[in-house]
C-alpha cells in the first residue's frame, strides 16, 4: 500500500461513513500514523439517497471527498482500497490493493443490503444503499417512463409503471413519498402522453405497520400521508420470489412489475479473519465491549453499524442509524490518548438518543423526538434543518439548500437525467457507448 515506515503506532481506520469520518477527524492531531482506507474516495450521506433516485438532488451534493480531511496534515494517509481480510494475530491487513500491518485497527465498515439468503431476488431487486445504486435506480424509473410512452399496450404501461417497495421502514416510506410526489408533480409535465392512473405505488411490509421501529403515533400519521398521497400499502406482506417481472408474497399476492426496490433489510459488512465468536452469525455485527473494543482484543475496535454492543437498555445493541456511530467515535476518540498511552481506565459509551424521524413528501413528515411525537409541516421542517445540518461540508449544505428551494417553489425535480442507461435485462450498467 507503499505506506511509509515511521516510529509513531500505526493507527488504521477502515470505512470513511458516520463513524470513519468522525473519528479521523478527531485523531489526526494526536501523535499516530493515521491511515484510512475506503472503497470509495468519498464519504456519501445515505440519508438522502432517496432523492438521488427520485431525480430532487444531484448526487455530488451528497459526497464528500475523503482526501479533503488529509489537507495540511501530516502523517495521515488515505488509501482507495477493498479490504478483504485481517489477520489479527499478525496484525494484518489484506486489502484488493495489498497488505498493510497495524498497531491499533478500527473498523468501521457499515452495512449492506441483506436479501436474506434469497438469490433470486439479489439477482433481480433494486437495491439502495450506495450512490452508484441510487443512480441505477433514478435511470431505470426514468426509462421506464421512457418506454411506457412508445407502448401501445395499457398492460405493459402498468407493468412499467408499477413501481413495488419492498420494506416499509424510514427508507421504504420516504422513497414511496418521492415516488409518489414524482407522479403528481412530474409525470403531467414531462409526460403529457401518459395516462398518471397508470402508474401504482405499492408498499409492502412483512411487520403489521409501516416504520416498524418507530412509534405507533408516527405509524399512524405517515399511513395517512401516504395513502394521501395514493400509495398502496400492504402490511403483513412477505415478499418470497421475484423473478424481474412478477413478485409473490407469502400470502399468494402477485405484482406484476419491472421495478421492485429492496429496503427490507441490511446485514453488516463484517471482514473475514476474525473467529466465529467474535460477530453475531445472524446479524454479522461483531461483538463490542463498551469502550467498542471486539470481543478478545485491546487494539481492534469497531463502530457504527458492524459494531454490536449488548446492554441492559439496548440488549439487541444500539439502532444502525448515523447517531450510535457518530457518538461511539467521538467517544473512541476521547479514549484515544489514553489508549496509545496503555492506560485502561477508560470511559465507557453510553447512547444519547436524540430520536428519529421520516419525511413523507412535500409538507410531511413524523418525527419521535424523547418523549414527543409528532407529525406535519413542523416535523418536515425539523427535518429538512436537521438533515441539512448533518451533511458535510458547507459546499454540500448550499448546494442541497438551493435545490430543496427550487424544487419547491417551482414543483420541479432538477436531475431527470439517464447519464448512464440501466440494463434491465442484464441488470448491470452498460455504458452510452455501448448502446
Ligand atoms: C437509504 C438509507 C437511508 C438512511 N436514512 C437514515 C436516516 O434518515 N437517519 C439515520 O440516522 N440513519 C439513516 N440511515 C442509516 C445510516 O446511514 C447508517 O446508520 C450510518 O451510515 C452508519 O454509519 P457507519 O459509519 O457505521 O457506516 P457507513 O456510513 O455505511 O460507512 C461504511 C463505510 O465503509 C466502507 N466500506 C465497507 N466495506 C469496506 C471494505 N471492505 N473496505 C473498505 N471500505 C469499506 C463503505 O464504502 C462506507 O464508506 C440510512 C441508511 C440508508 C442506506
Amino acid at each position: 500500500m507503499n505506506v511509509p515506515k515511521s516510529n509513531l503506532p500505526r493507527v488504521v481506520v477502515i470505512g470513511g461513513g458516520f463513524a470513519g469520518l468522525n473519528l479521523v477527524k478527531k485523531l489526526r492531531k494526536l501523535p499516530i500514523q493515521l491511515v484510512m482506507i475506503n472503497k470509495h474516495n468519498y464519504h456519501a450521506f445515505q440519508p438522502l439517497l432517496y432523492q438521488i433516485s427520485t431525480s430532487g438532488i444531484e448526487s455530488d451534493s451528497i459526497a464528500y471527498p475523503l482526501r479533503m480531511f488529509i489537507k495540511k496534515q501530516q502523517n495521515f494517509y488515505f488509501r482507495l482500497a477493498d479490504v478483504k481480510e485481517i489477520d489479527p494475530d499478525n496484525k494484518i491487513i489484506k486489502s484488493d490493493i495489498g497488505d498493510l500491518s497495524y498497531d491499533f485497527l478500527i473498523i468501521n465498515t457499515g452495512t449492506k443490503t441483506n436479501y436474506f439468503g434469497n438469490k433470486e431476488i439479489k439477482k433481480h431487486a433494486m437495491p439502495m444503499k450506495t450512490i452508484p445504486q441510487a443512480l441505477n435506480l433514478r435511470s431505470l424509473i426514468l426509462q421506464n417512463f421512457e418506454r411506457a410512452t412508445v407502448e401501445a399496450d395499457i398492460e405493459v404501461q402498468k407493468f412499467l409503471l408499477n413501481f413495488v417497495i419492498v420494506g416499509a421502514g424510514p427508507t421504504g416510506v420516504e422513497l414511496a413519498g418521492a415516488i409518489a410526489e414524482f407522479k403528481k408533480s412530474v409525470l403531467p409535465l414531462d409526460f403529457p402522453d401518459l395516462d398518471p392512473e397508470l402508474m401504482q405505488i405499492n408498499l409492502l411490509e412483512g411487520a403489521d405497520r409501516v416504520l416498524p421501529p418507530m412509534s405507533e403515533h408516527a405509524s399512524k400519521k405517515s399511513t395517512k400521508f401516504l395513502k394521501e398521497l395514493g400509495v398502496q400499502i400492504h402490511t403483513n406482506t412477505i415478499v418470497t420470489s421475484y423473478d424481474g417481472k412478477l413478485a409473490t408474497t407469502k400470502d399468494g399476492k402477485e405484482f406484476a412489475t419491472r421495478t421492485l426496490i429492496w429496503s427490507a433489510g441490511v446485514i453488516a459488512n463484517r471482514i473475514d479473519g476474525f473467529a466465529e465468536e467474535c460477530s453475531e452469525p445472524r446479524t454479522r455485527r461483531y461483538y463490542v465491549n463498551e469502550f467498542n473494543q471486539i470481543k478478545g482484543f485491546k487494539d481492534v475496535f469497531a463502530l457504527g453499524d458492524v459494531a454490536l454492543m449488548i446492554s441492559d437498555d439496548y440488549p439487541r445493541g444500539h439502532p444502525q442509524v448515523a447517531q450510535p456511530a457518530i457518538q461511539q467515535a467521538k467517544n473512541l476518540a476521547k479514549n484515544f490518548p489514553k489508549i496509545l498511552k496503555g492506560n485502561t481506565n477508560l470511559k465507557p459509551f453510553k447512547y444519547n438518543d436524540k430520536g428519529s424521524m421520516a419525511t413523507i413528501g412535500r409538507n410531511k413528515a413524523v418525527a419521535d423526538i424523547k418523549k414527543l411525537q409528532f407529525g406535519g409541516f413542523f416535523a418536515w421542517f425539523i427535518w429538512m434543518f436537521v438533515h441539512l445540518m448533518s451533511l458535510v461540508g458547507f459546499r454540500n449544505r448550499l448546494v442541497i439548500l438551493i435545490s430543496w428551494i427550487y424544487n419547491y417553489t417551482n414543483y420541479n425535480k432538477g436531475s431527470r437525467l439517464i447519464v448512464r442507461r440501466y440494463s434491465v435485462t442484464k441488470r448491470r450498467i452498460r455504458t452510452n457507448a455501448e448502446l
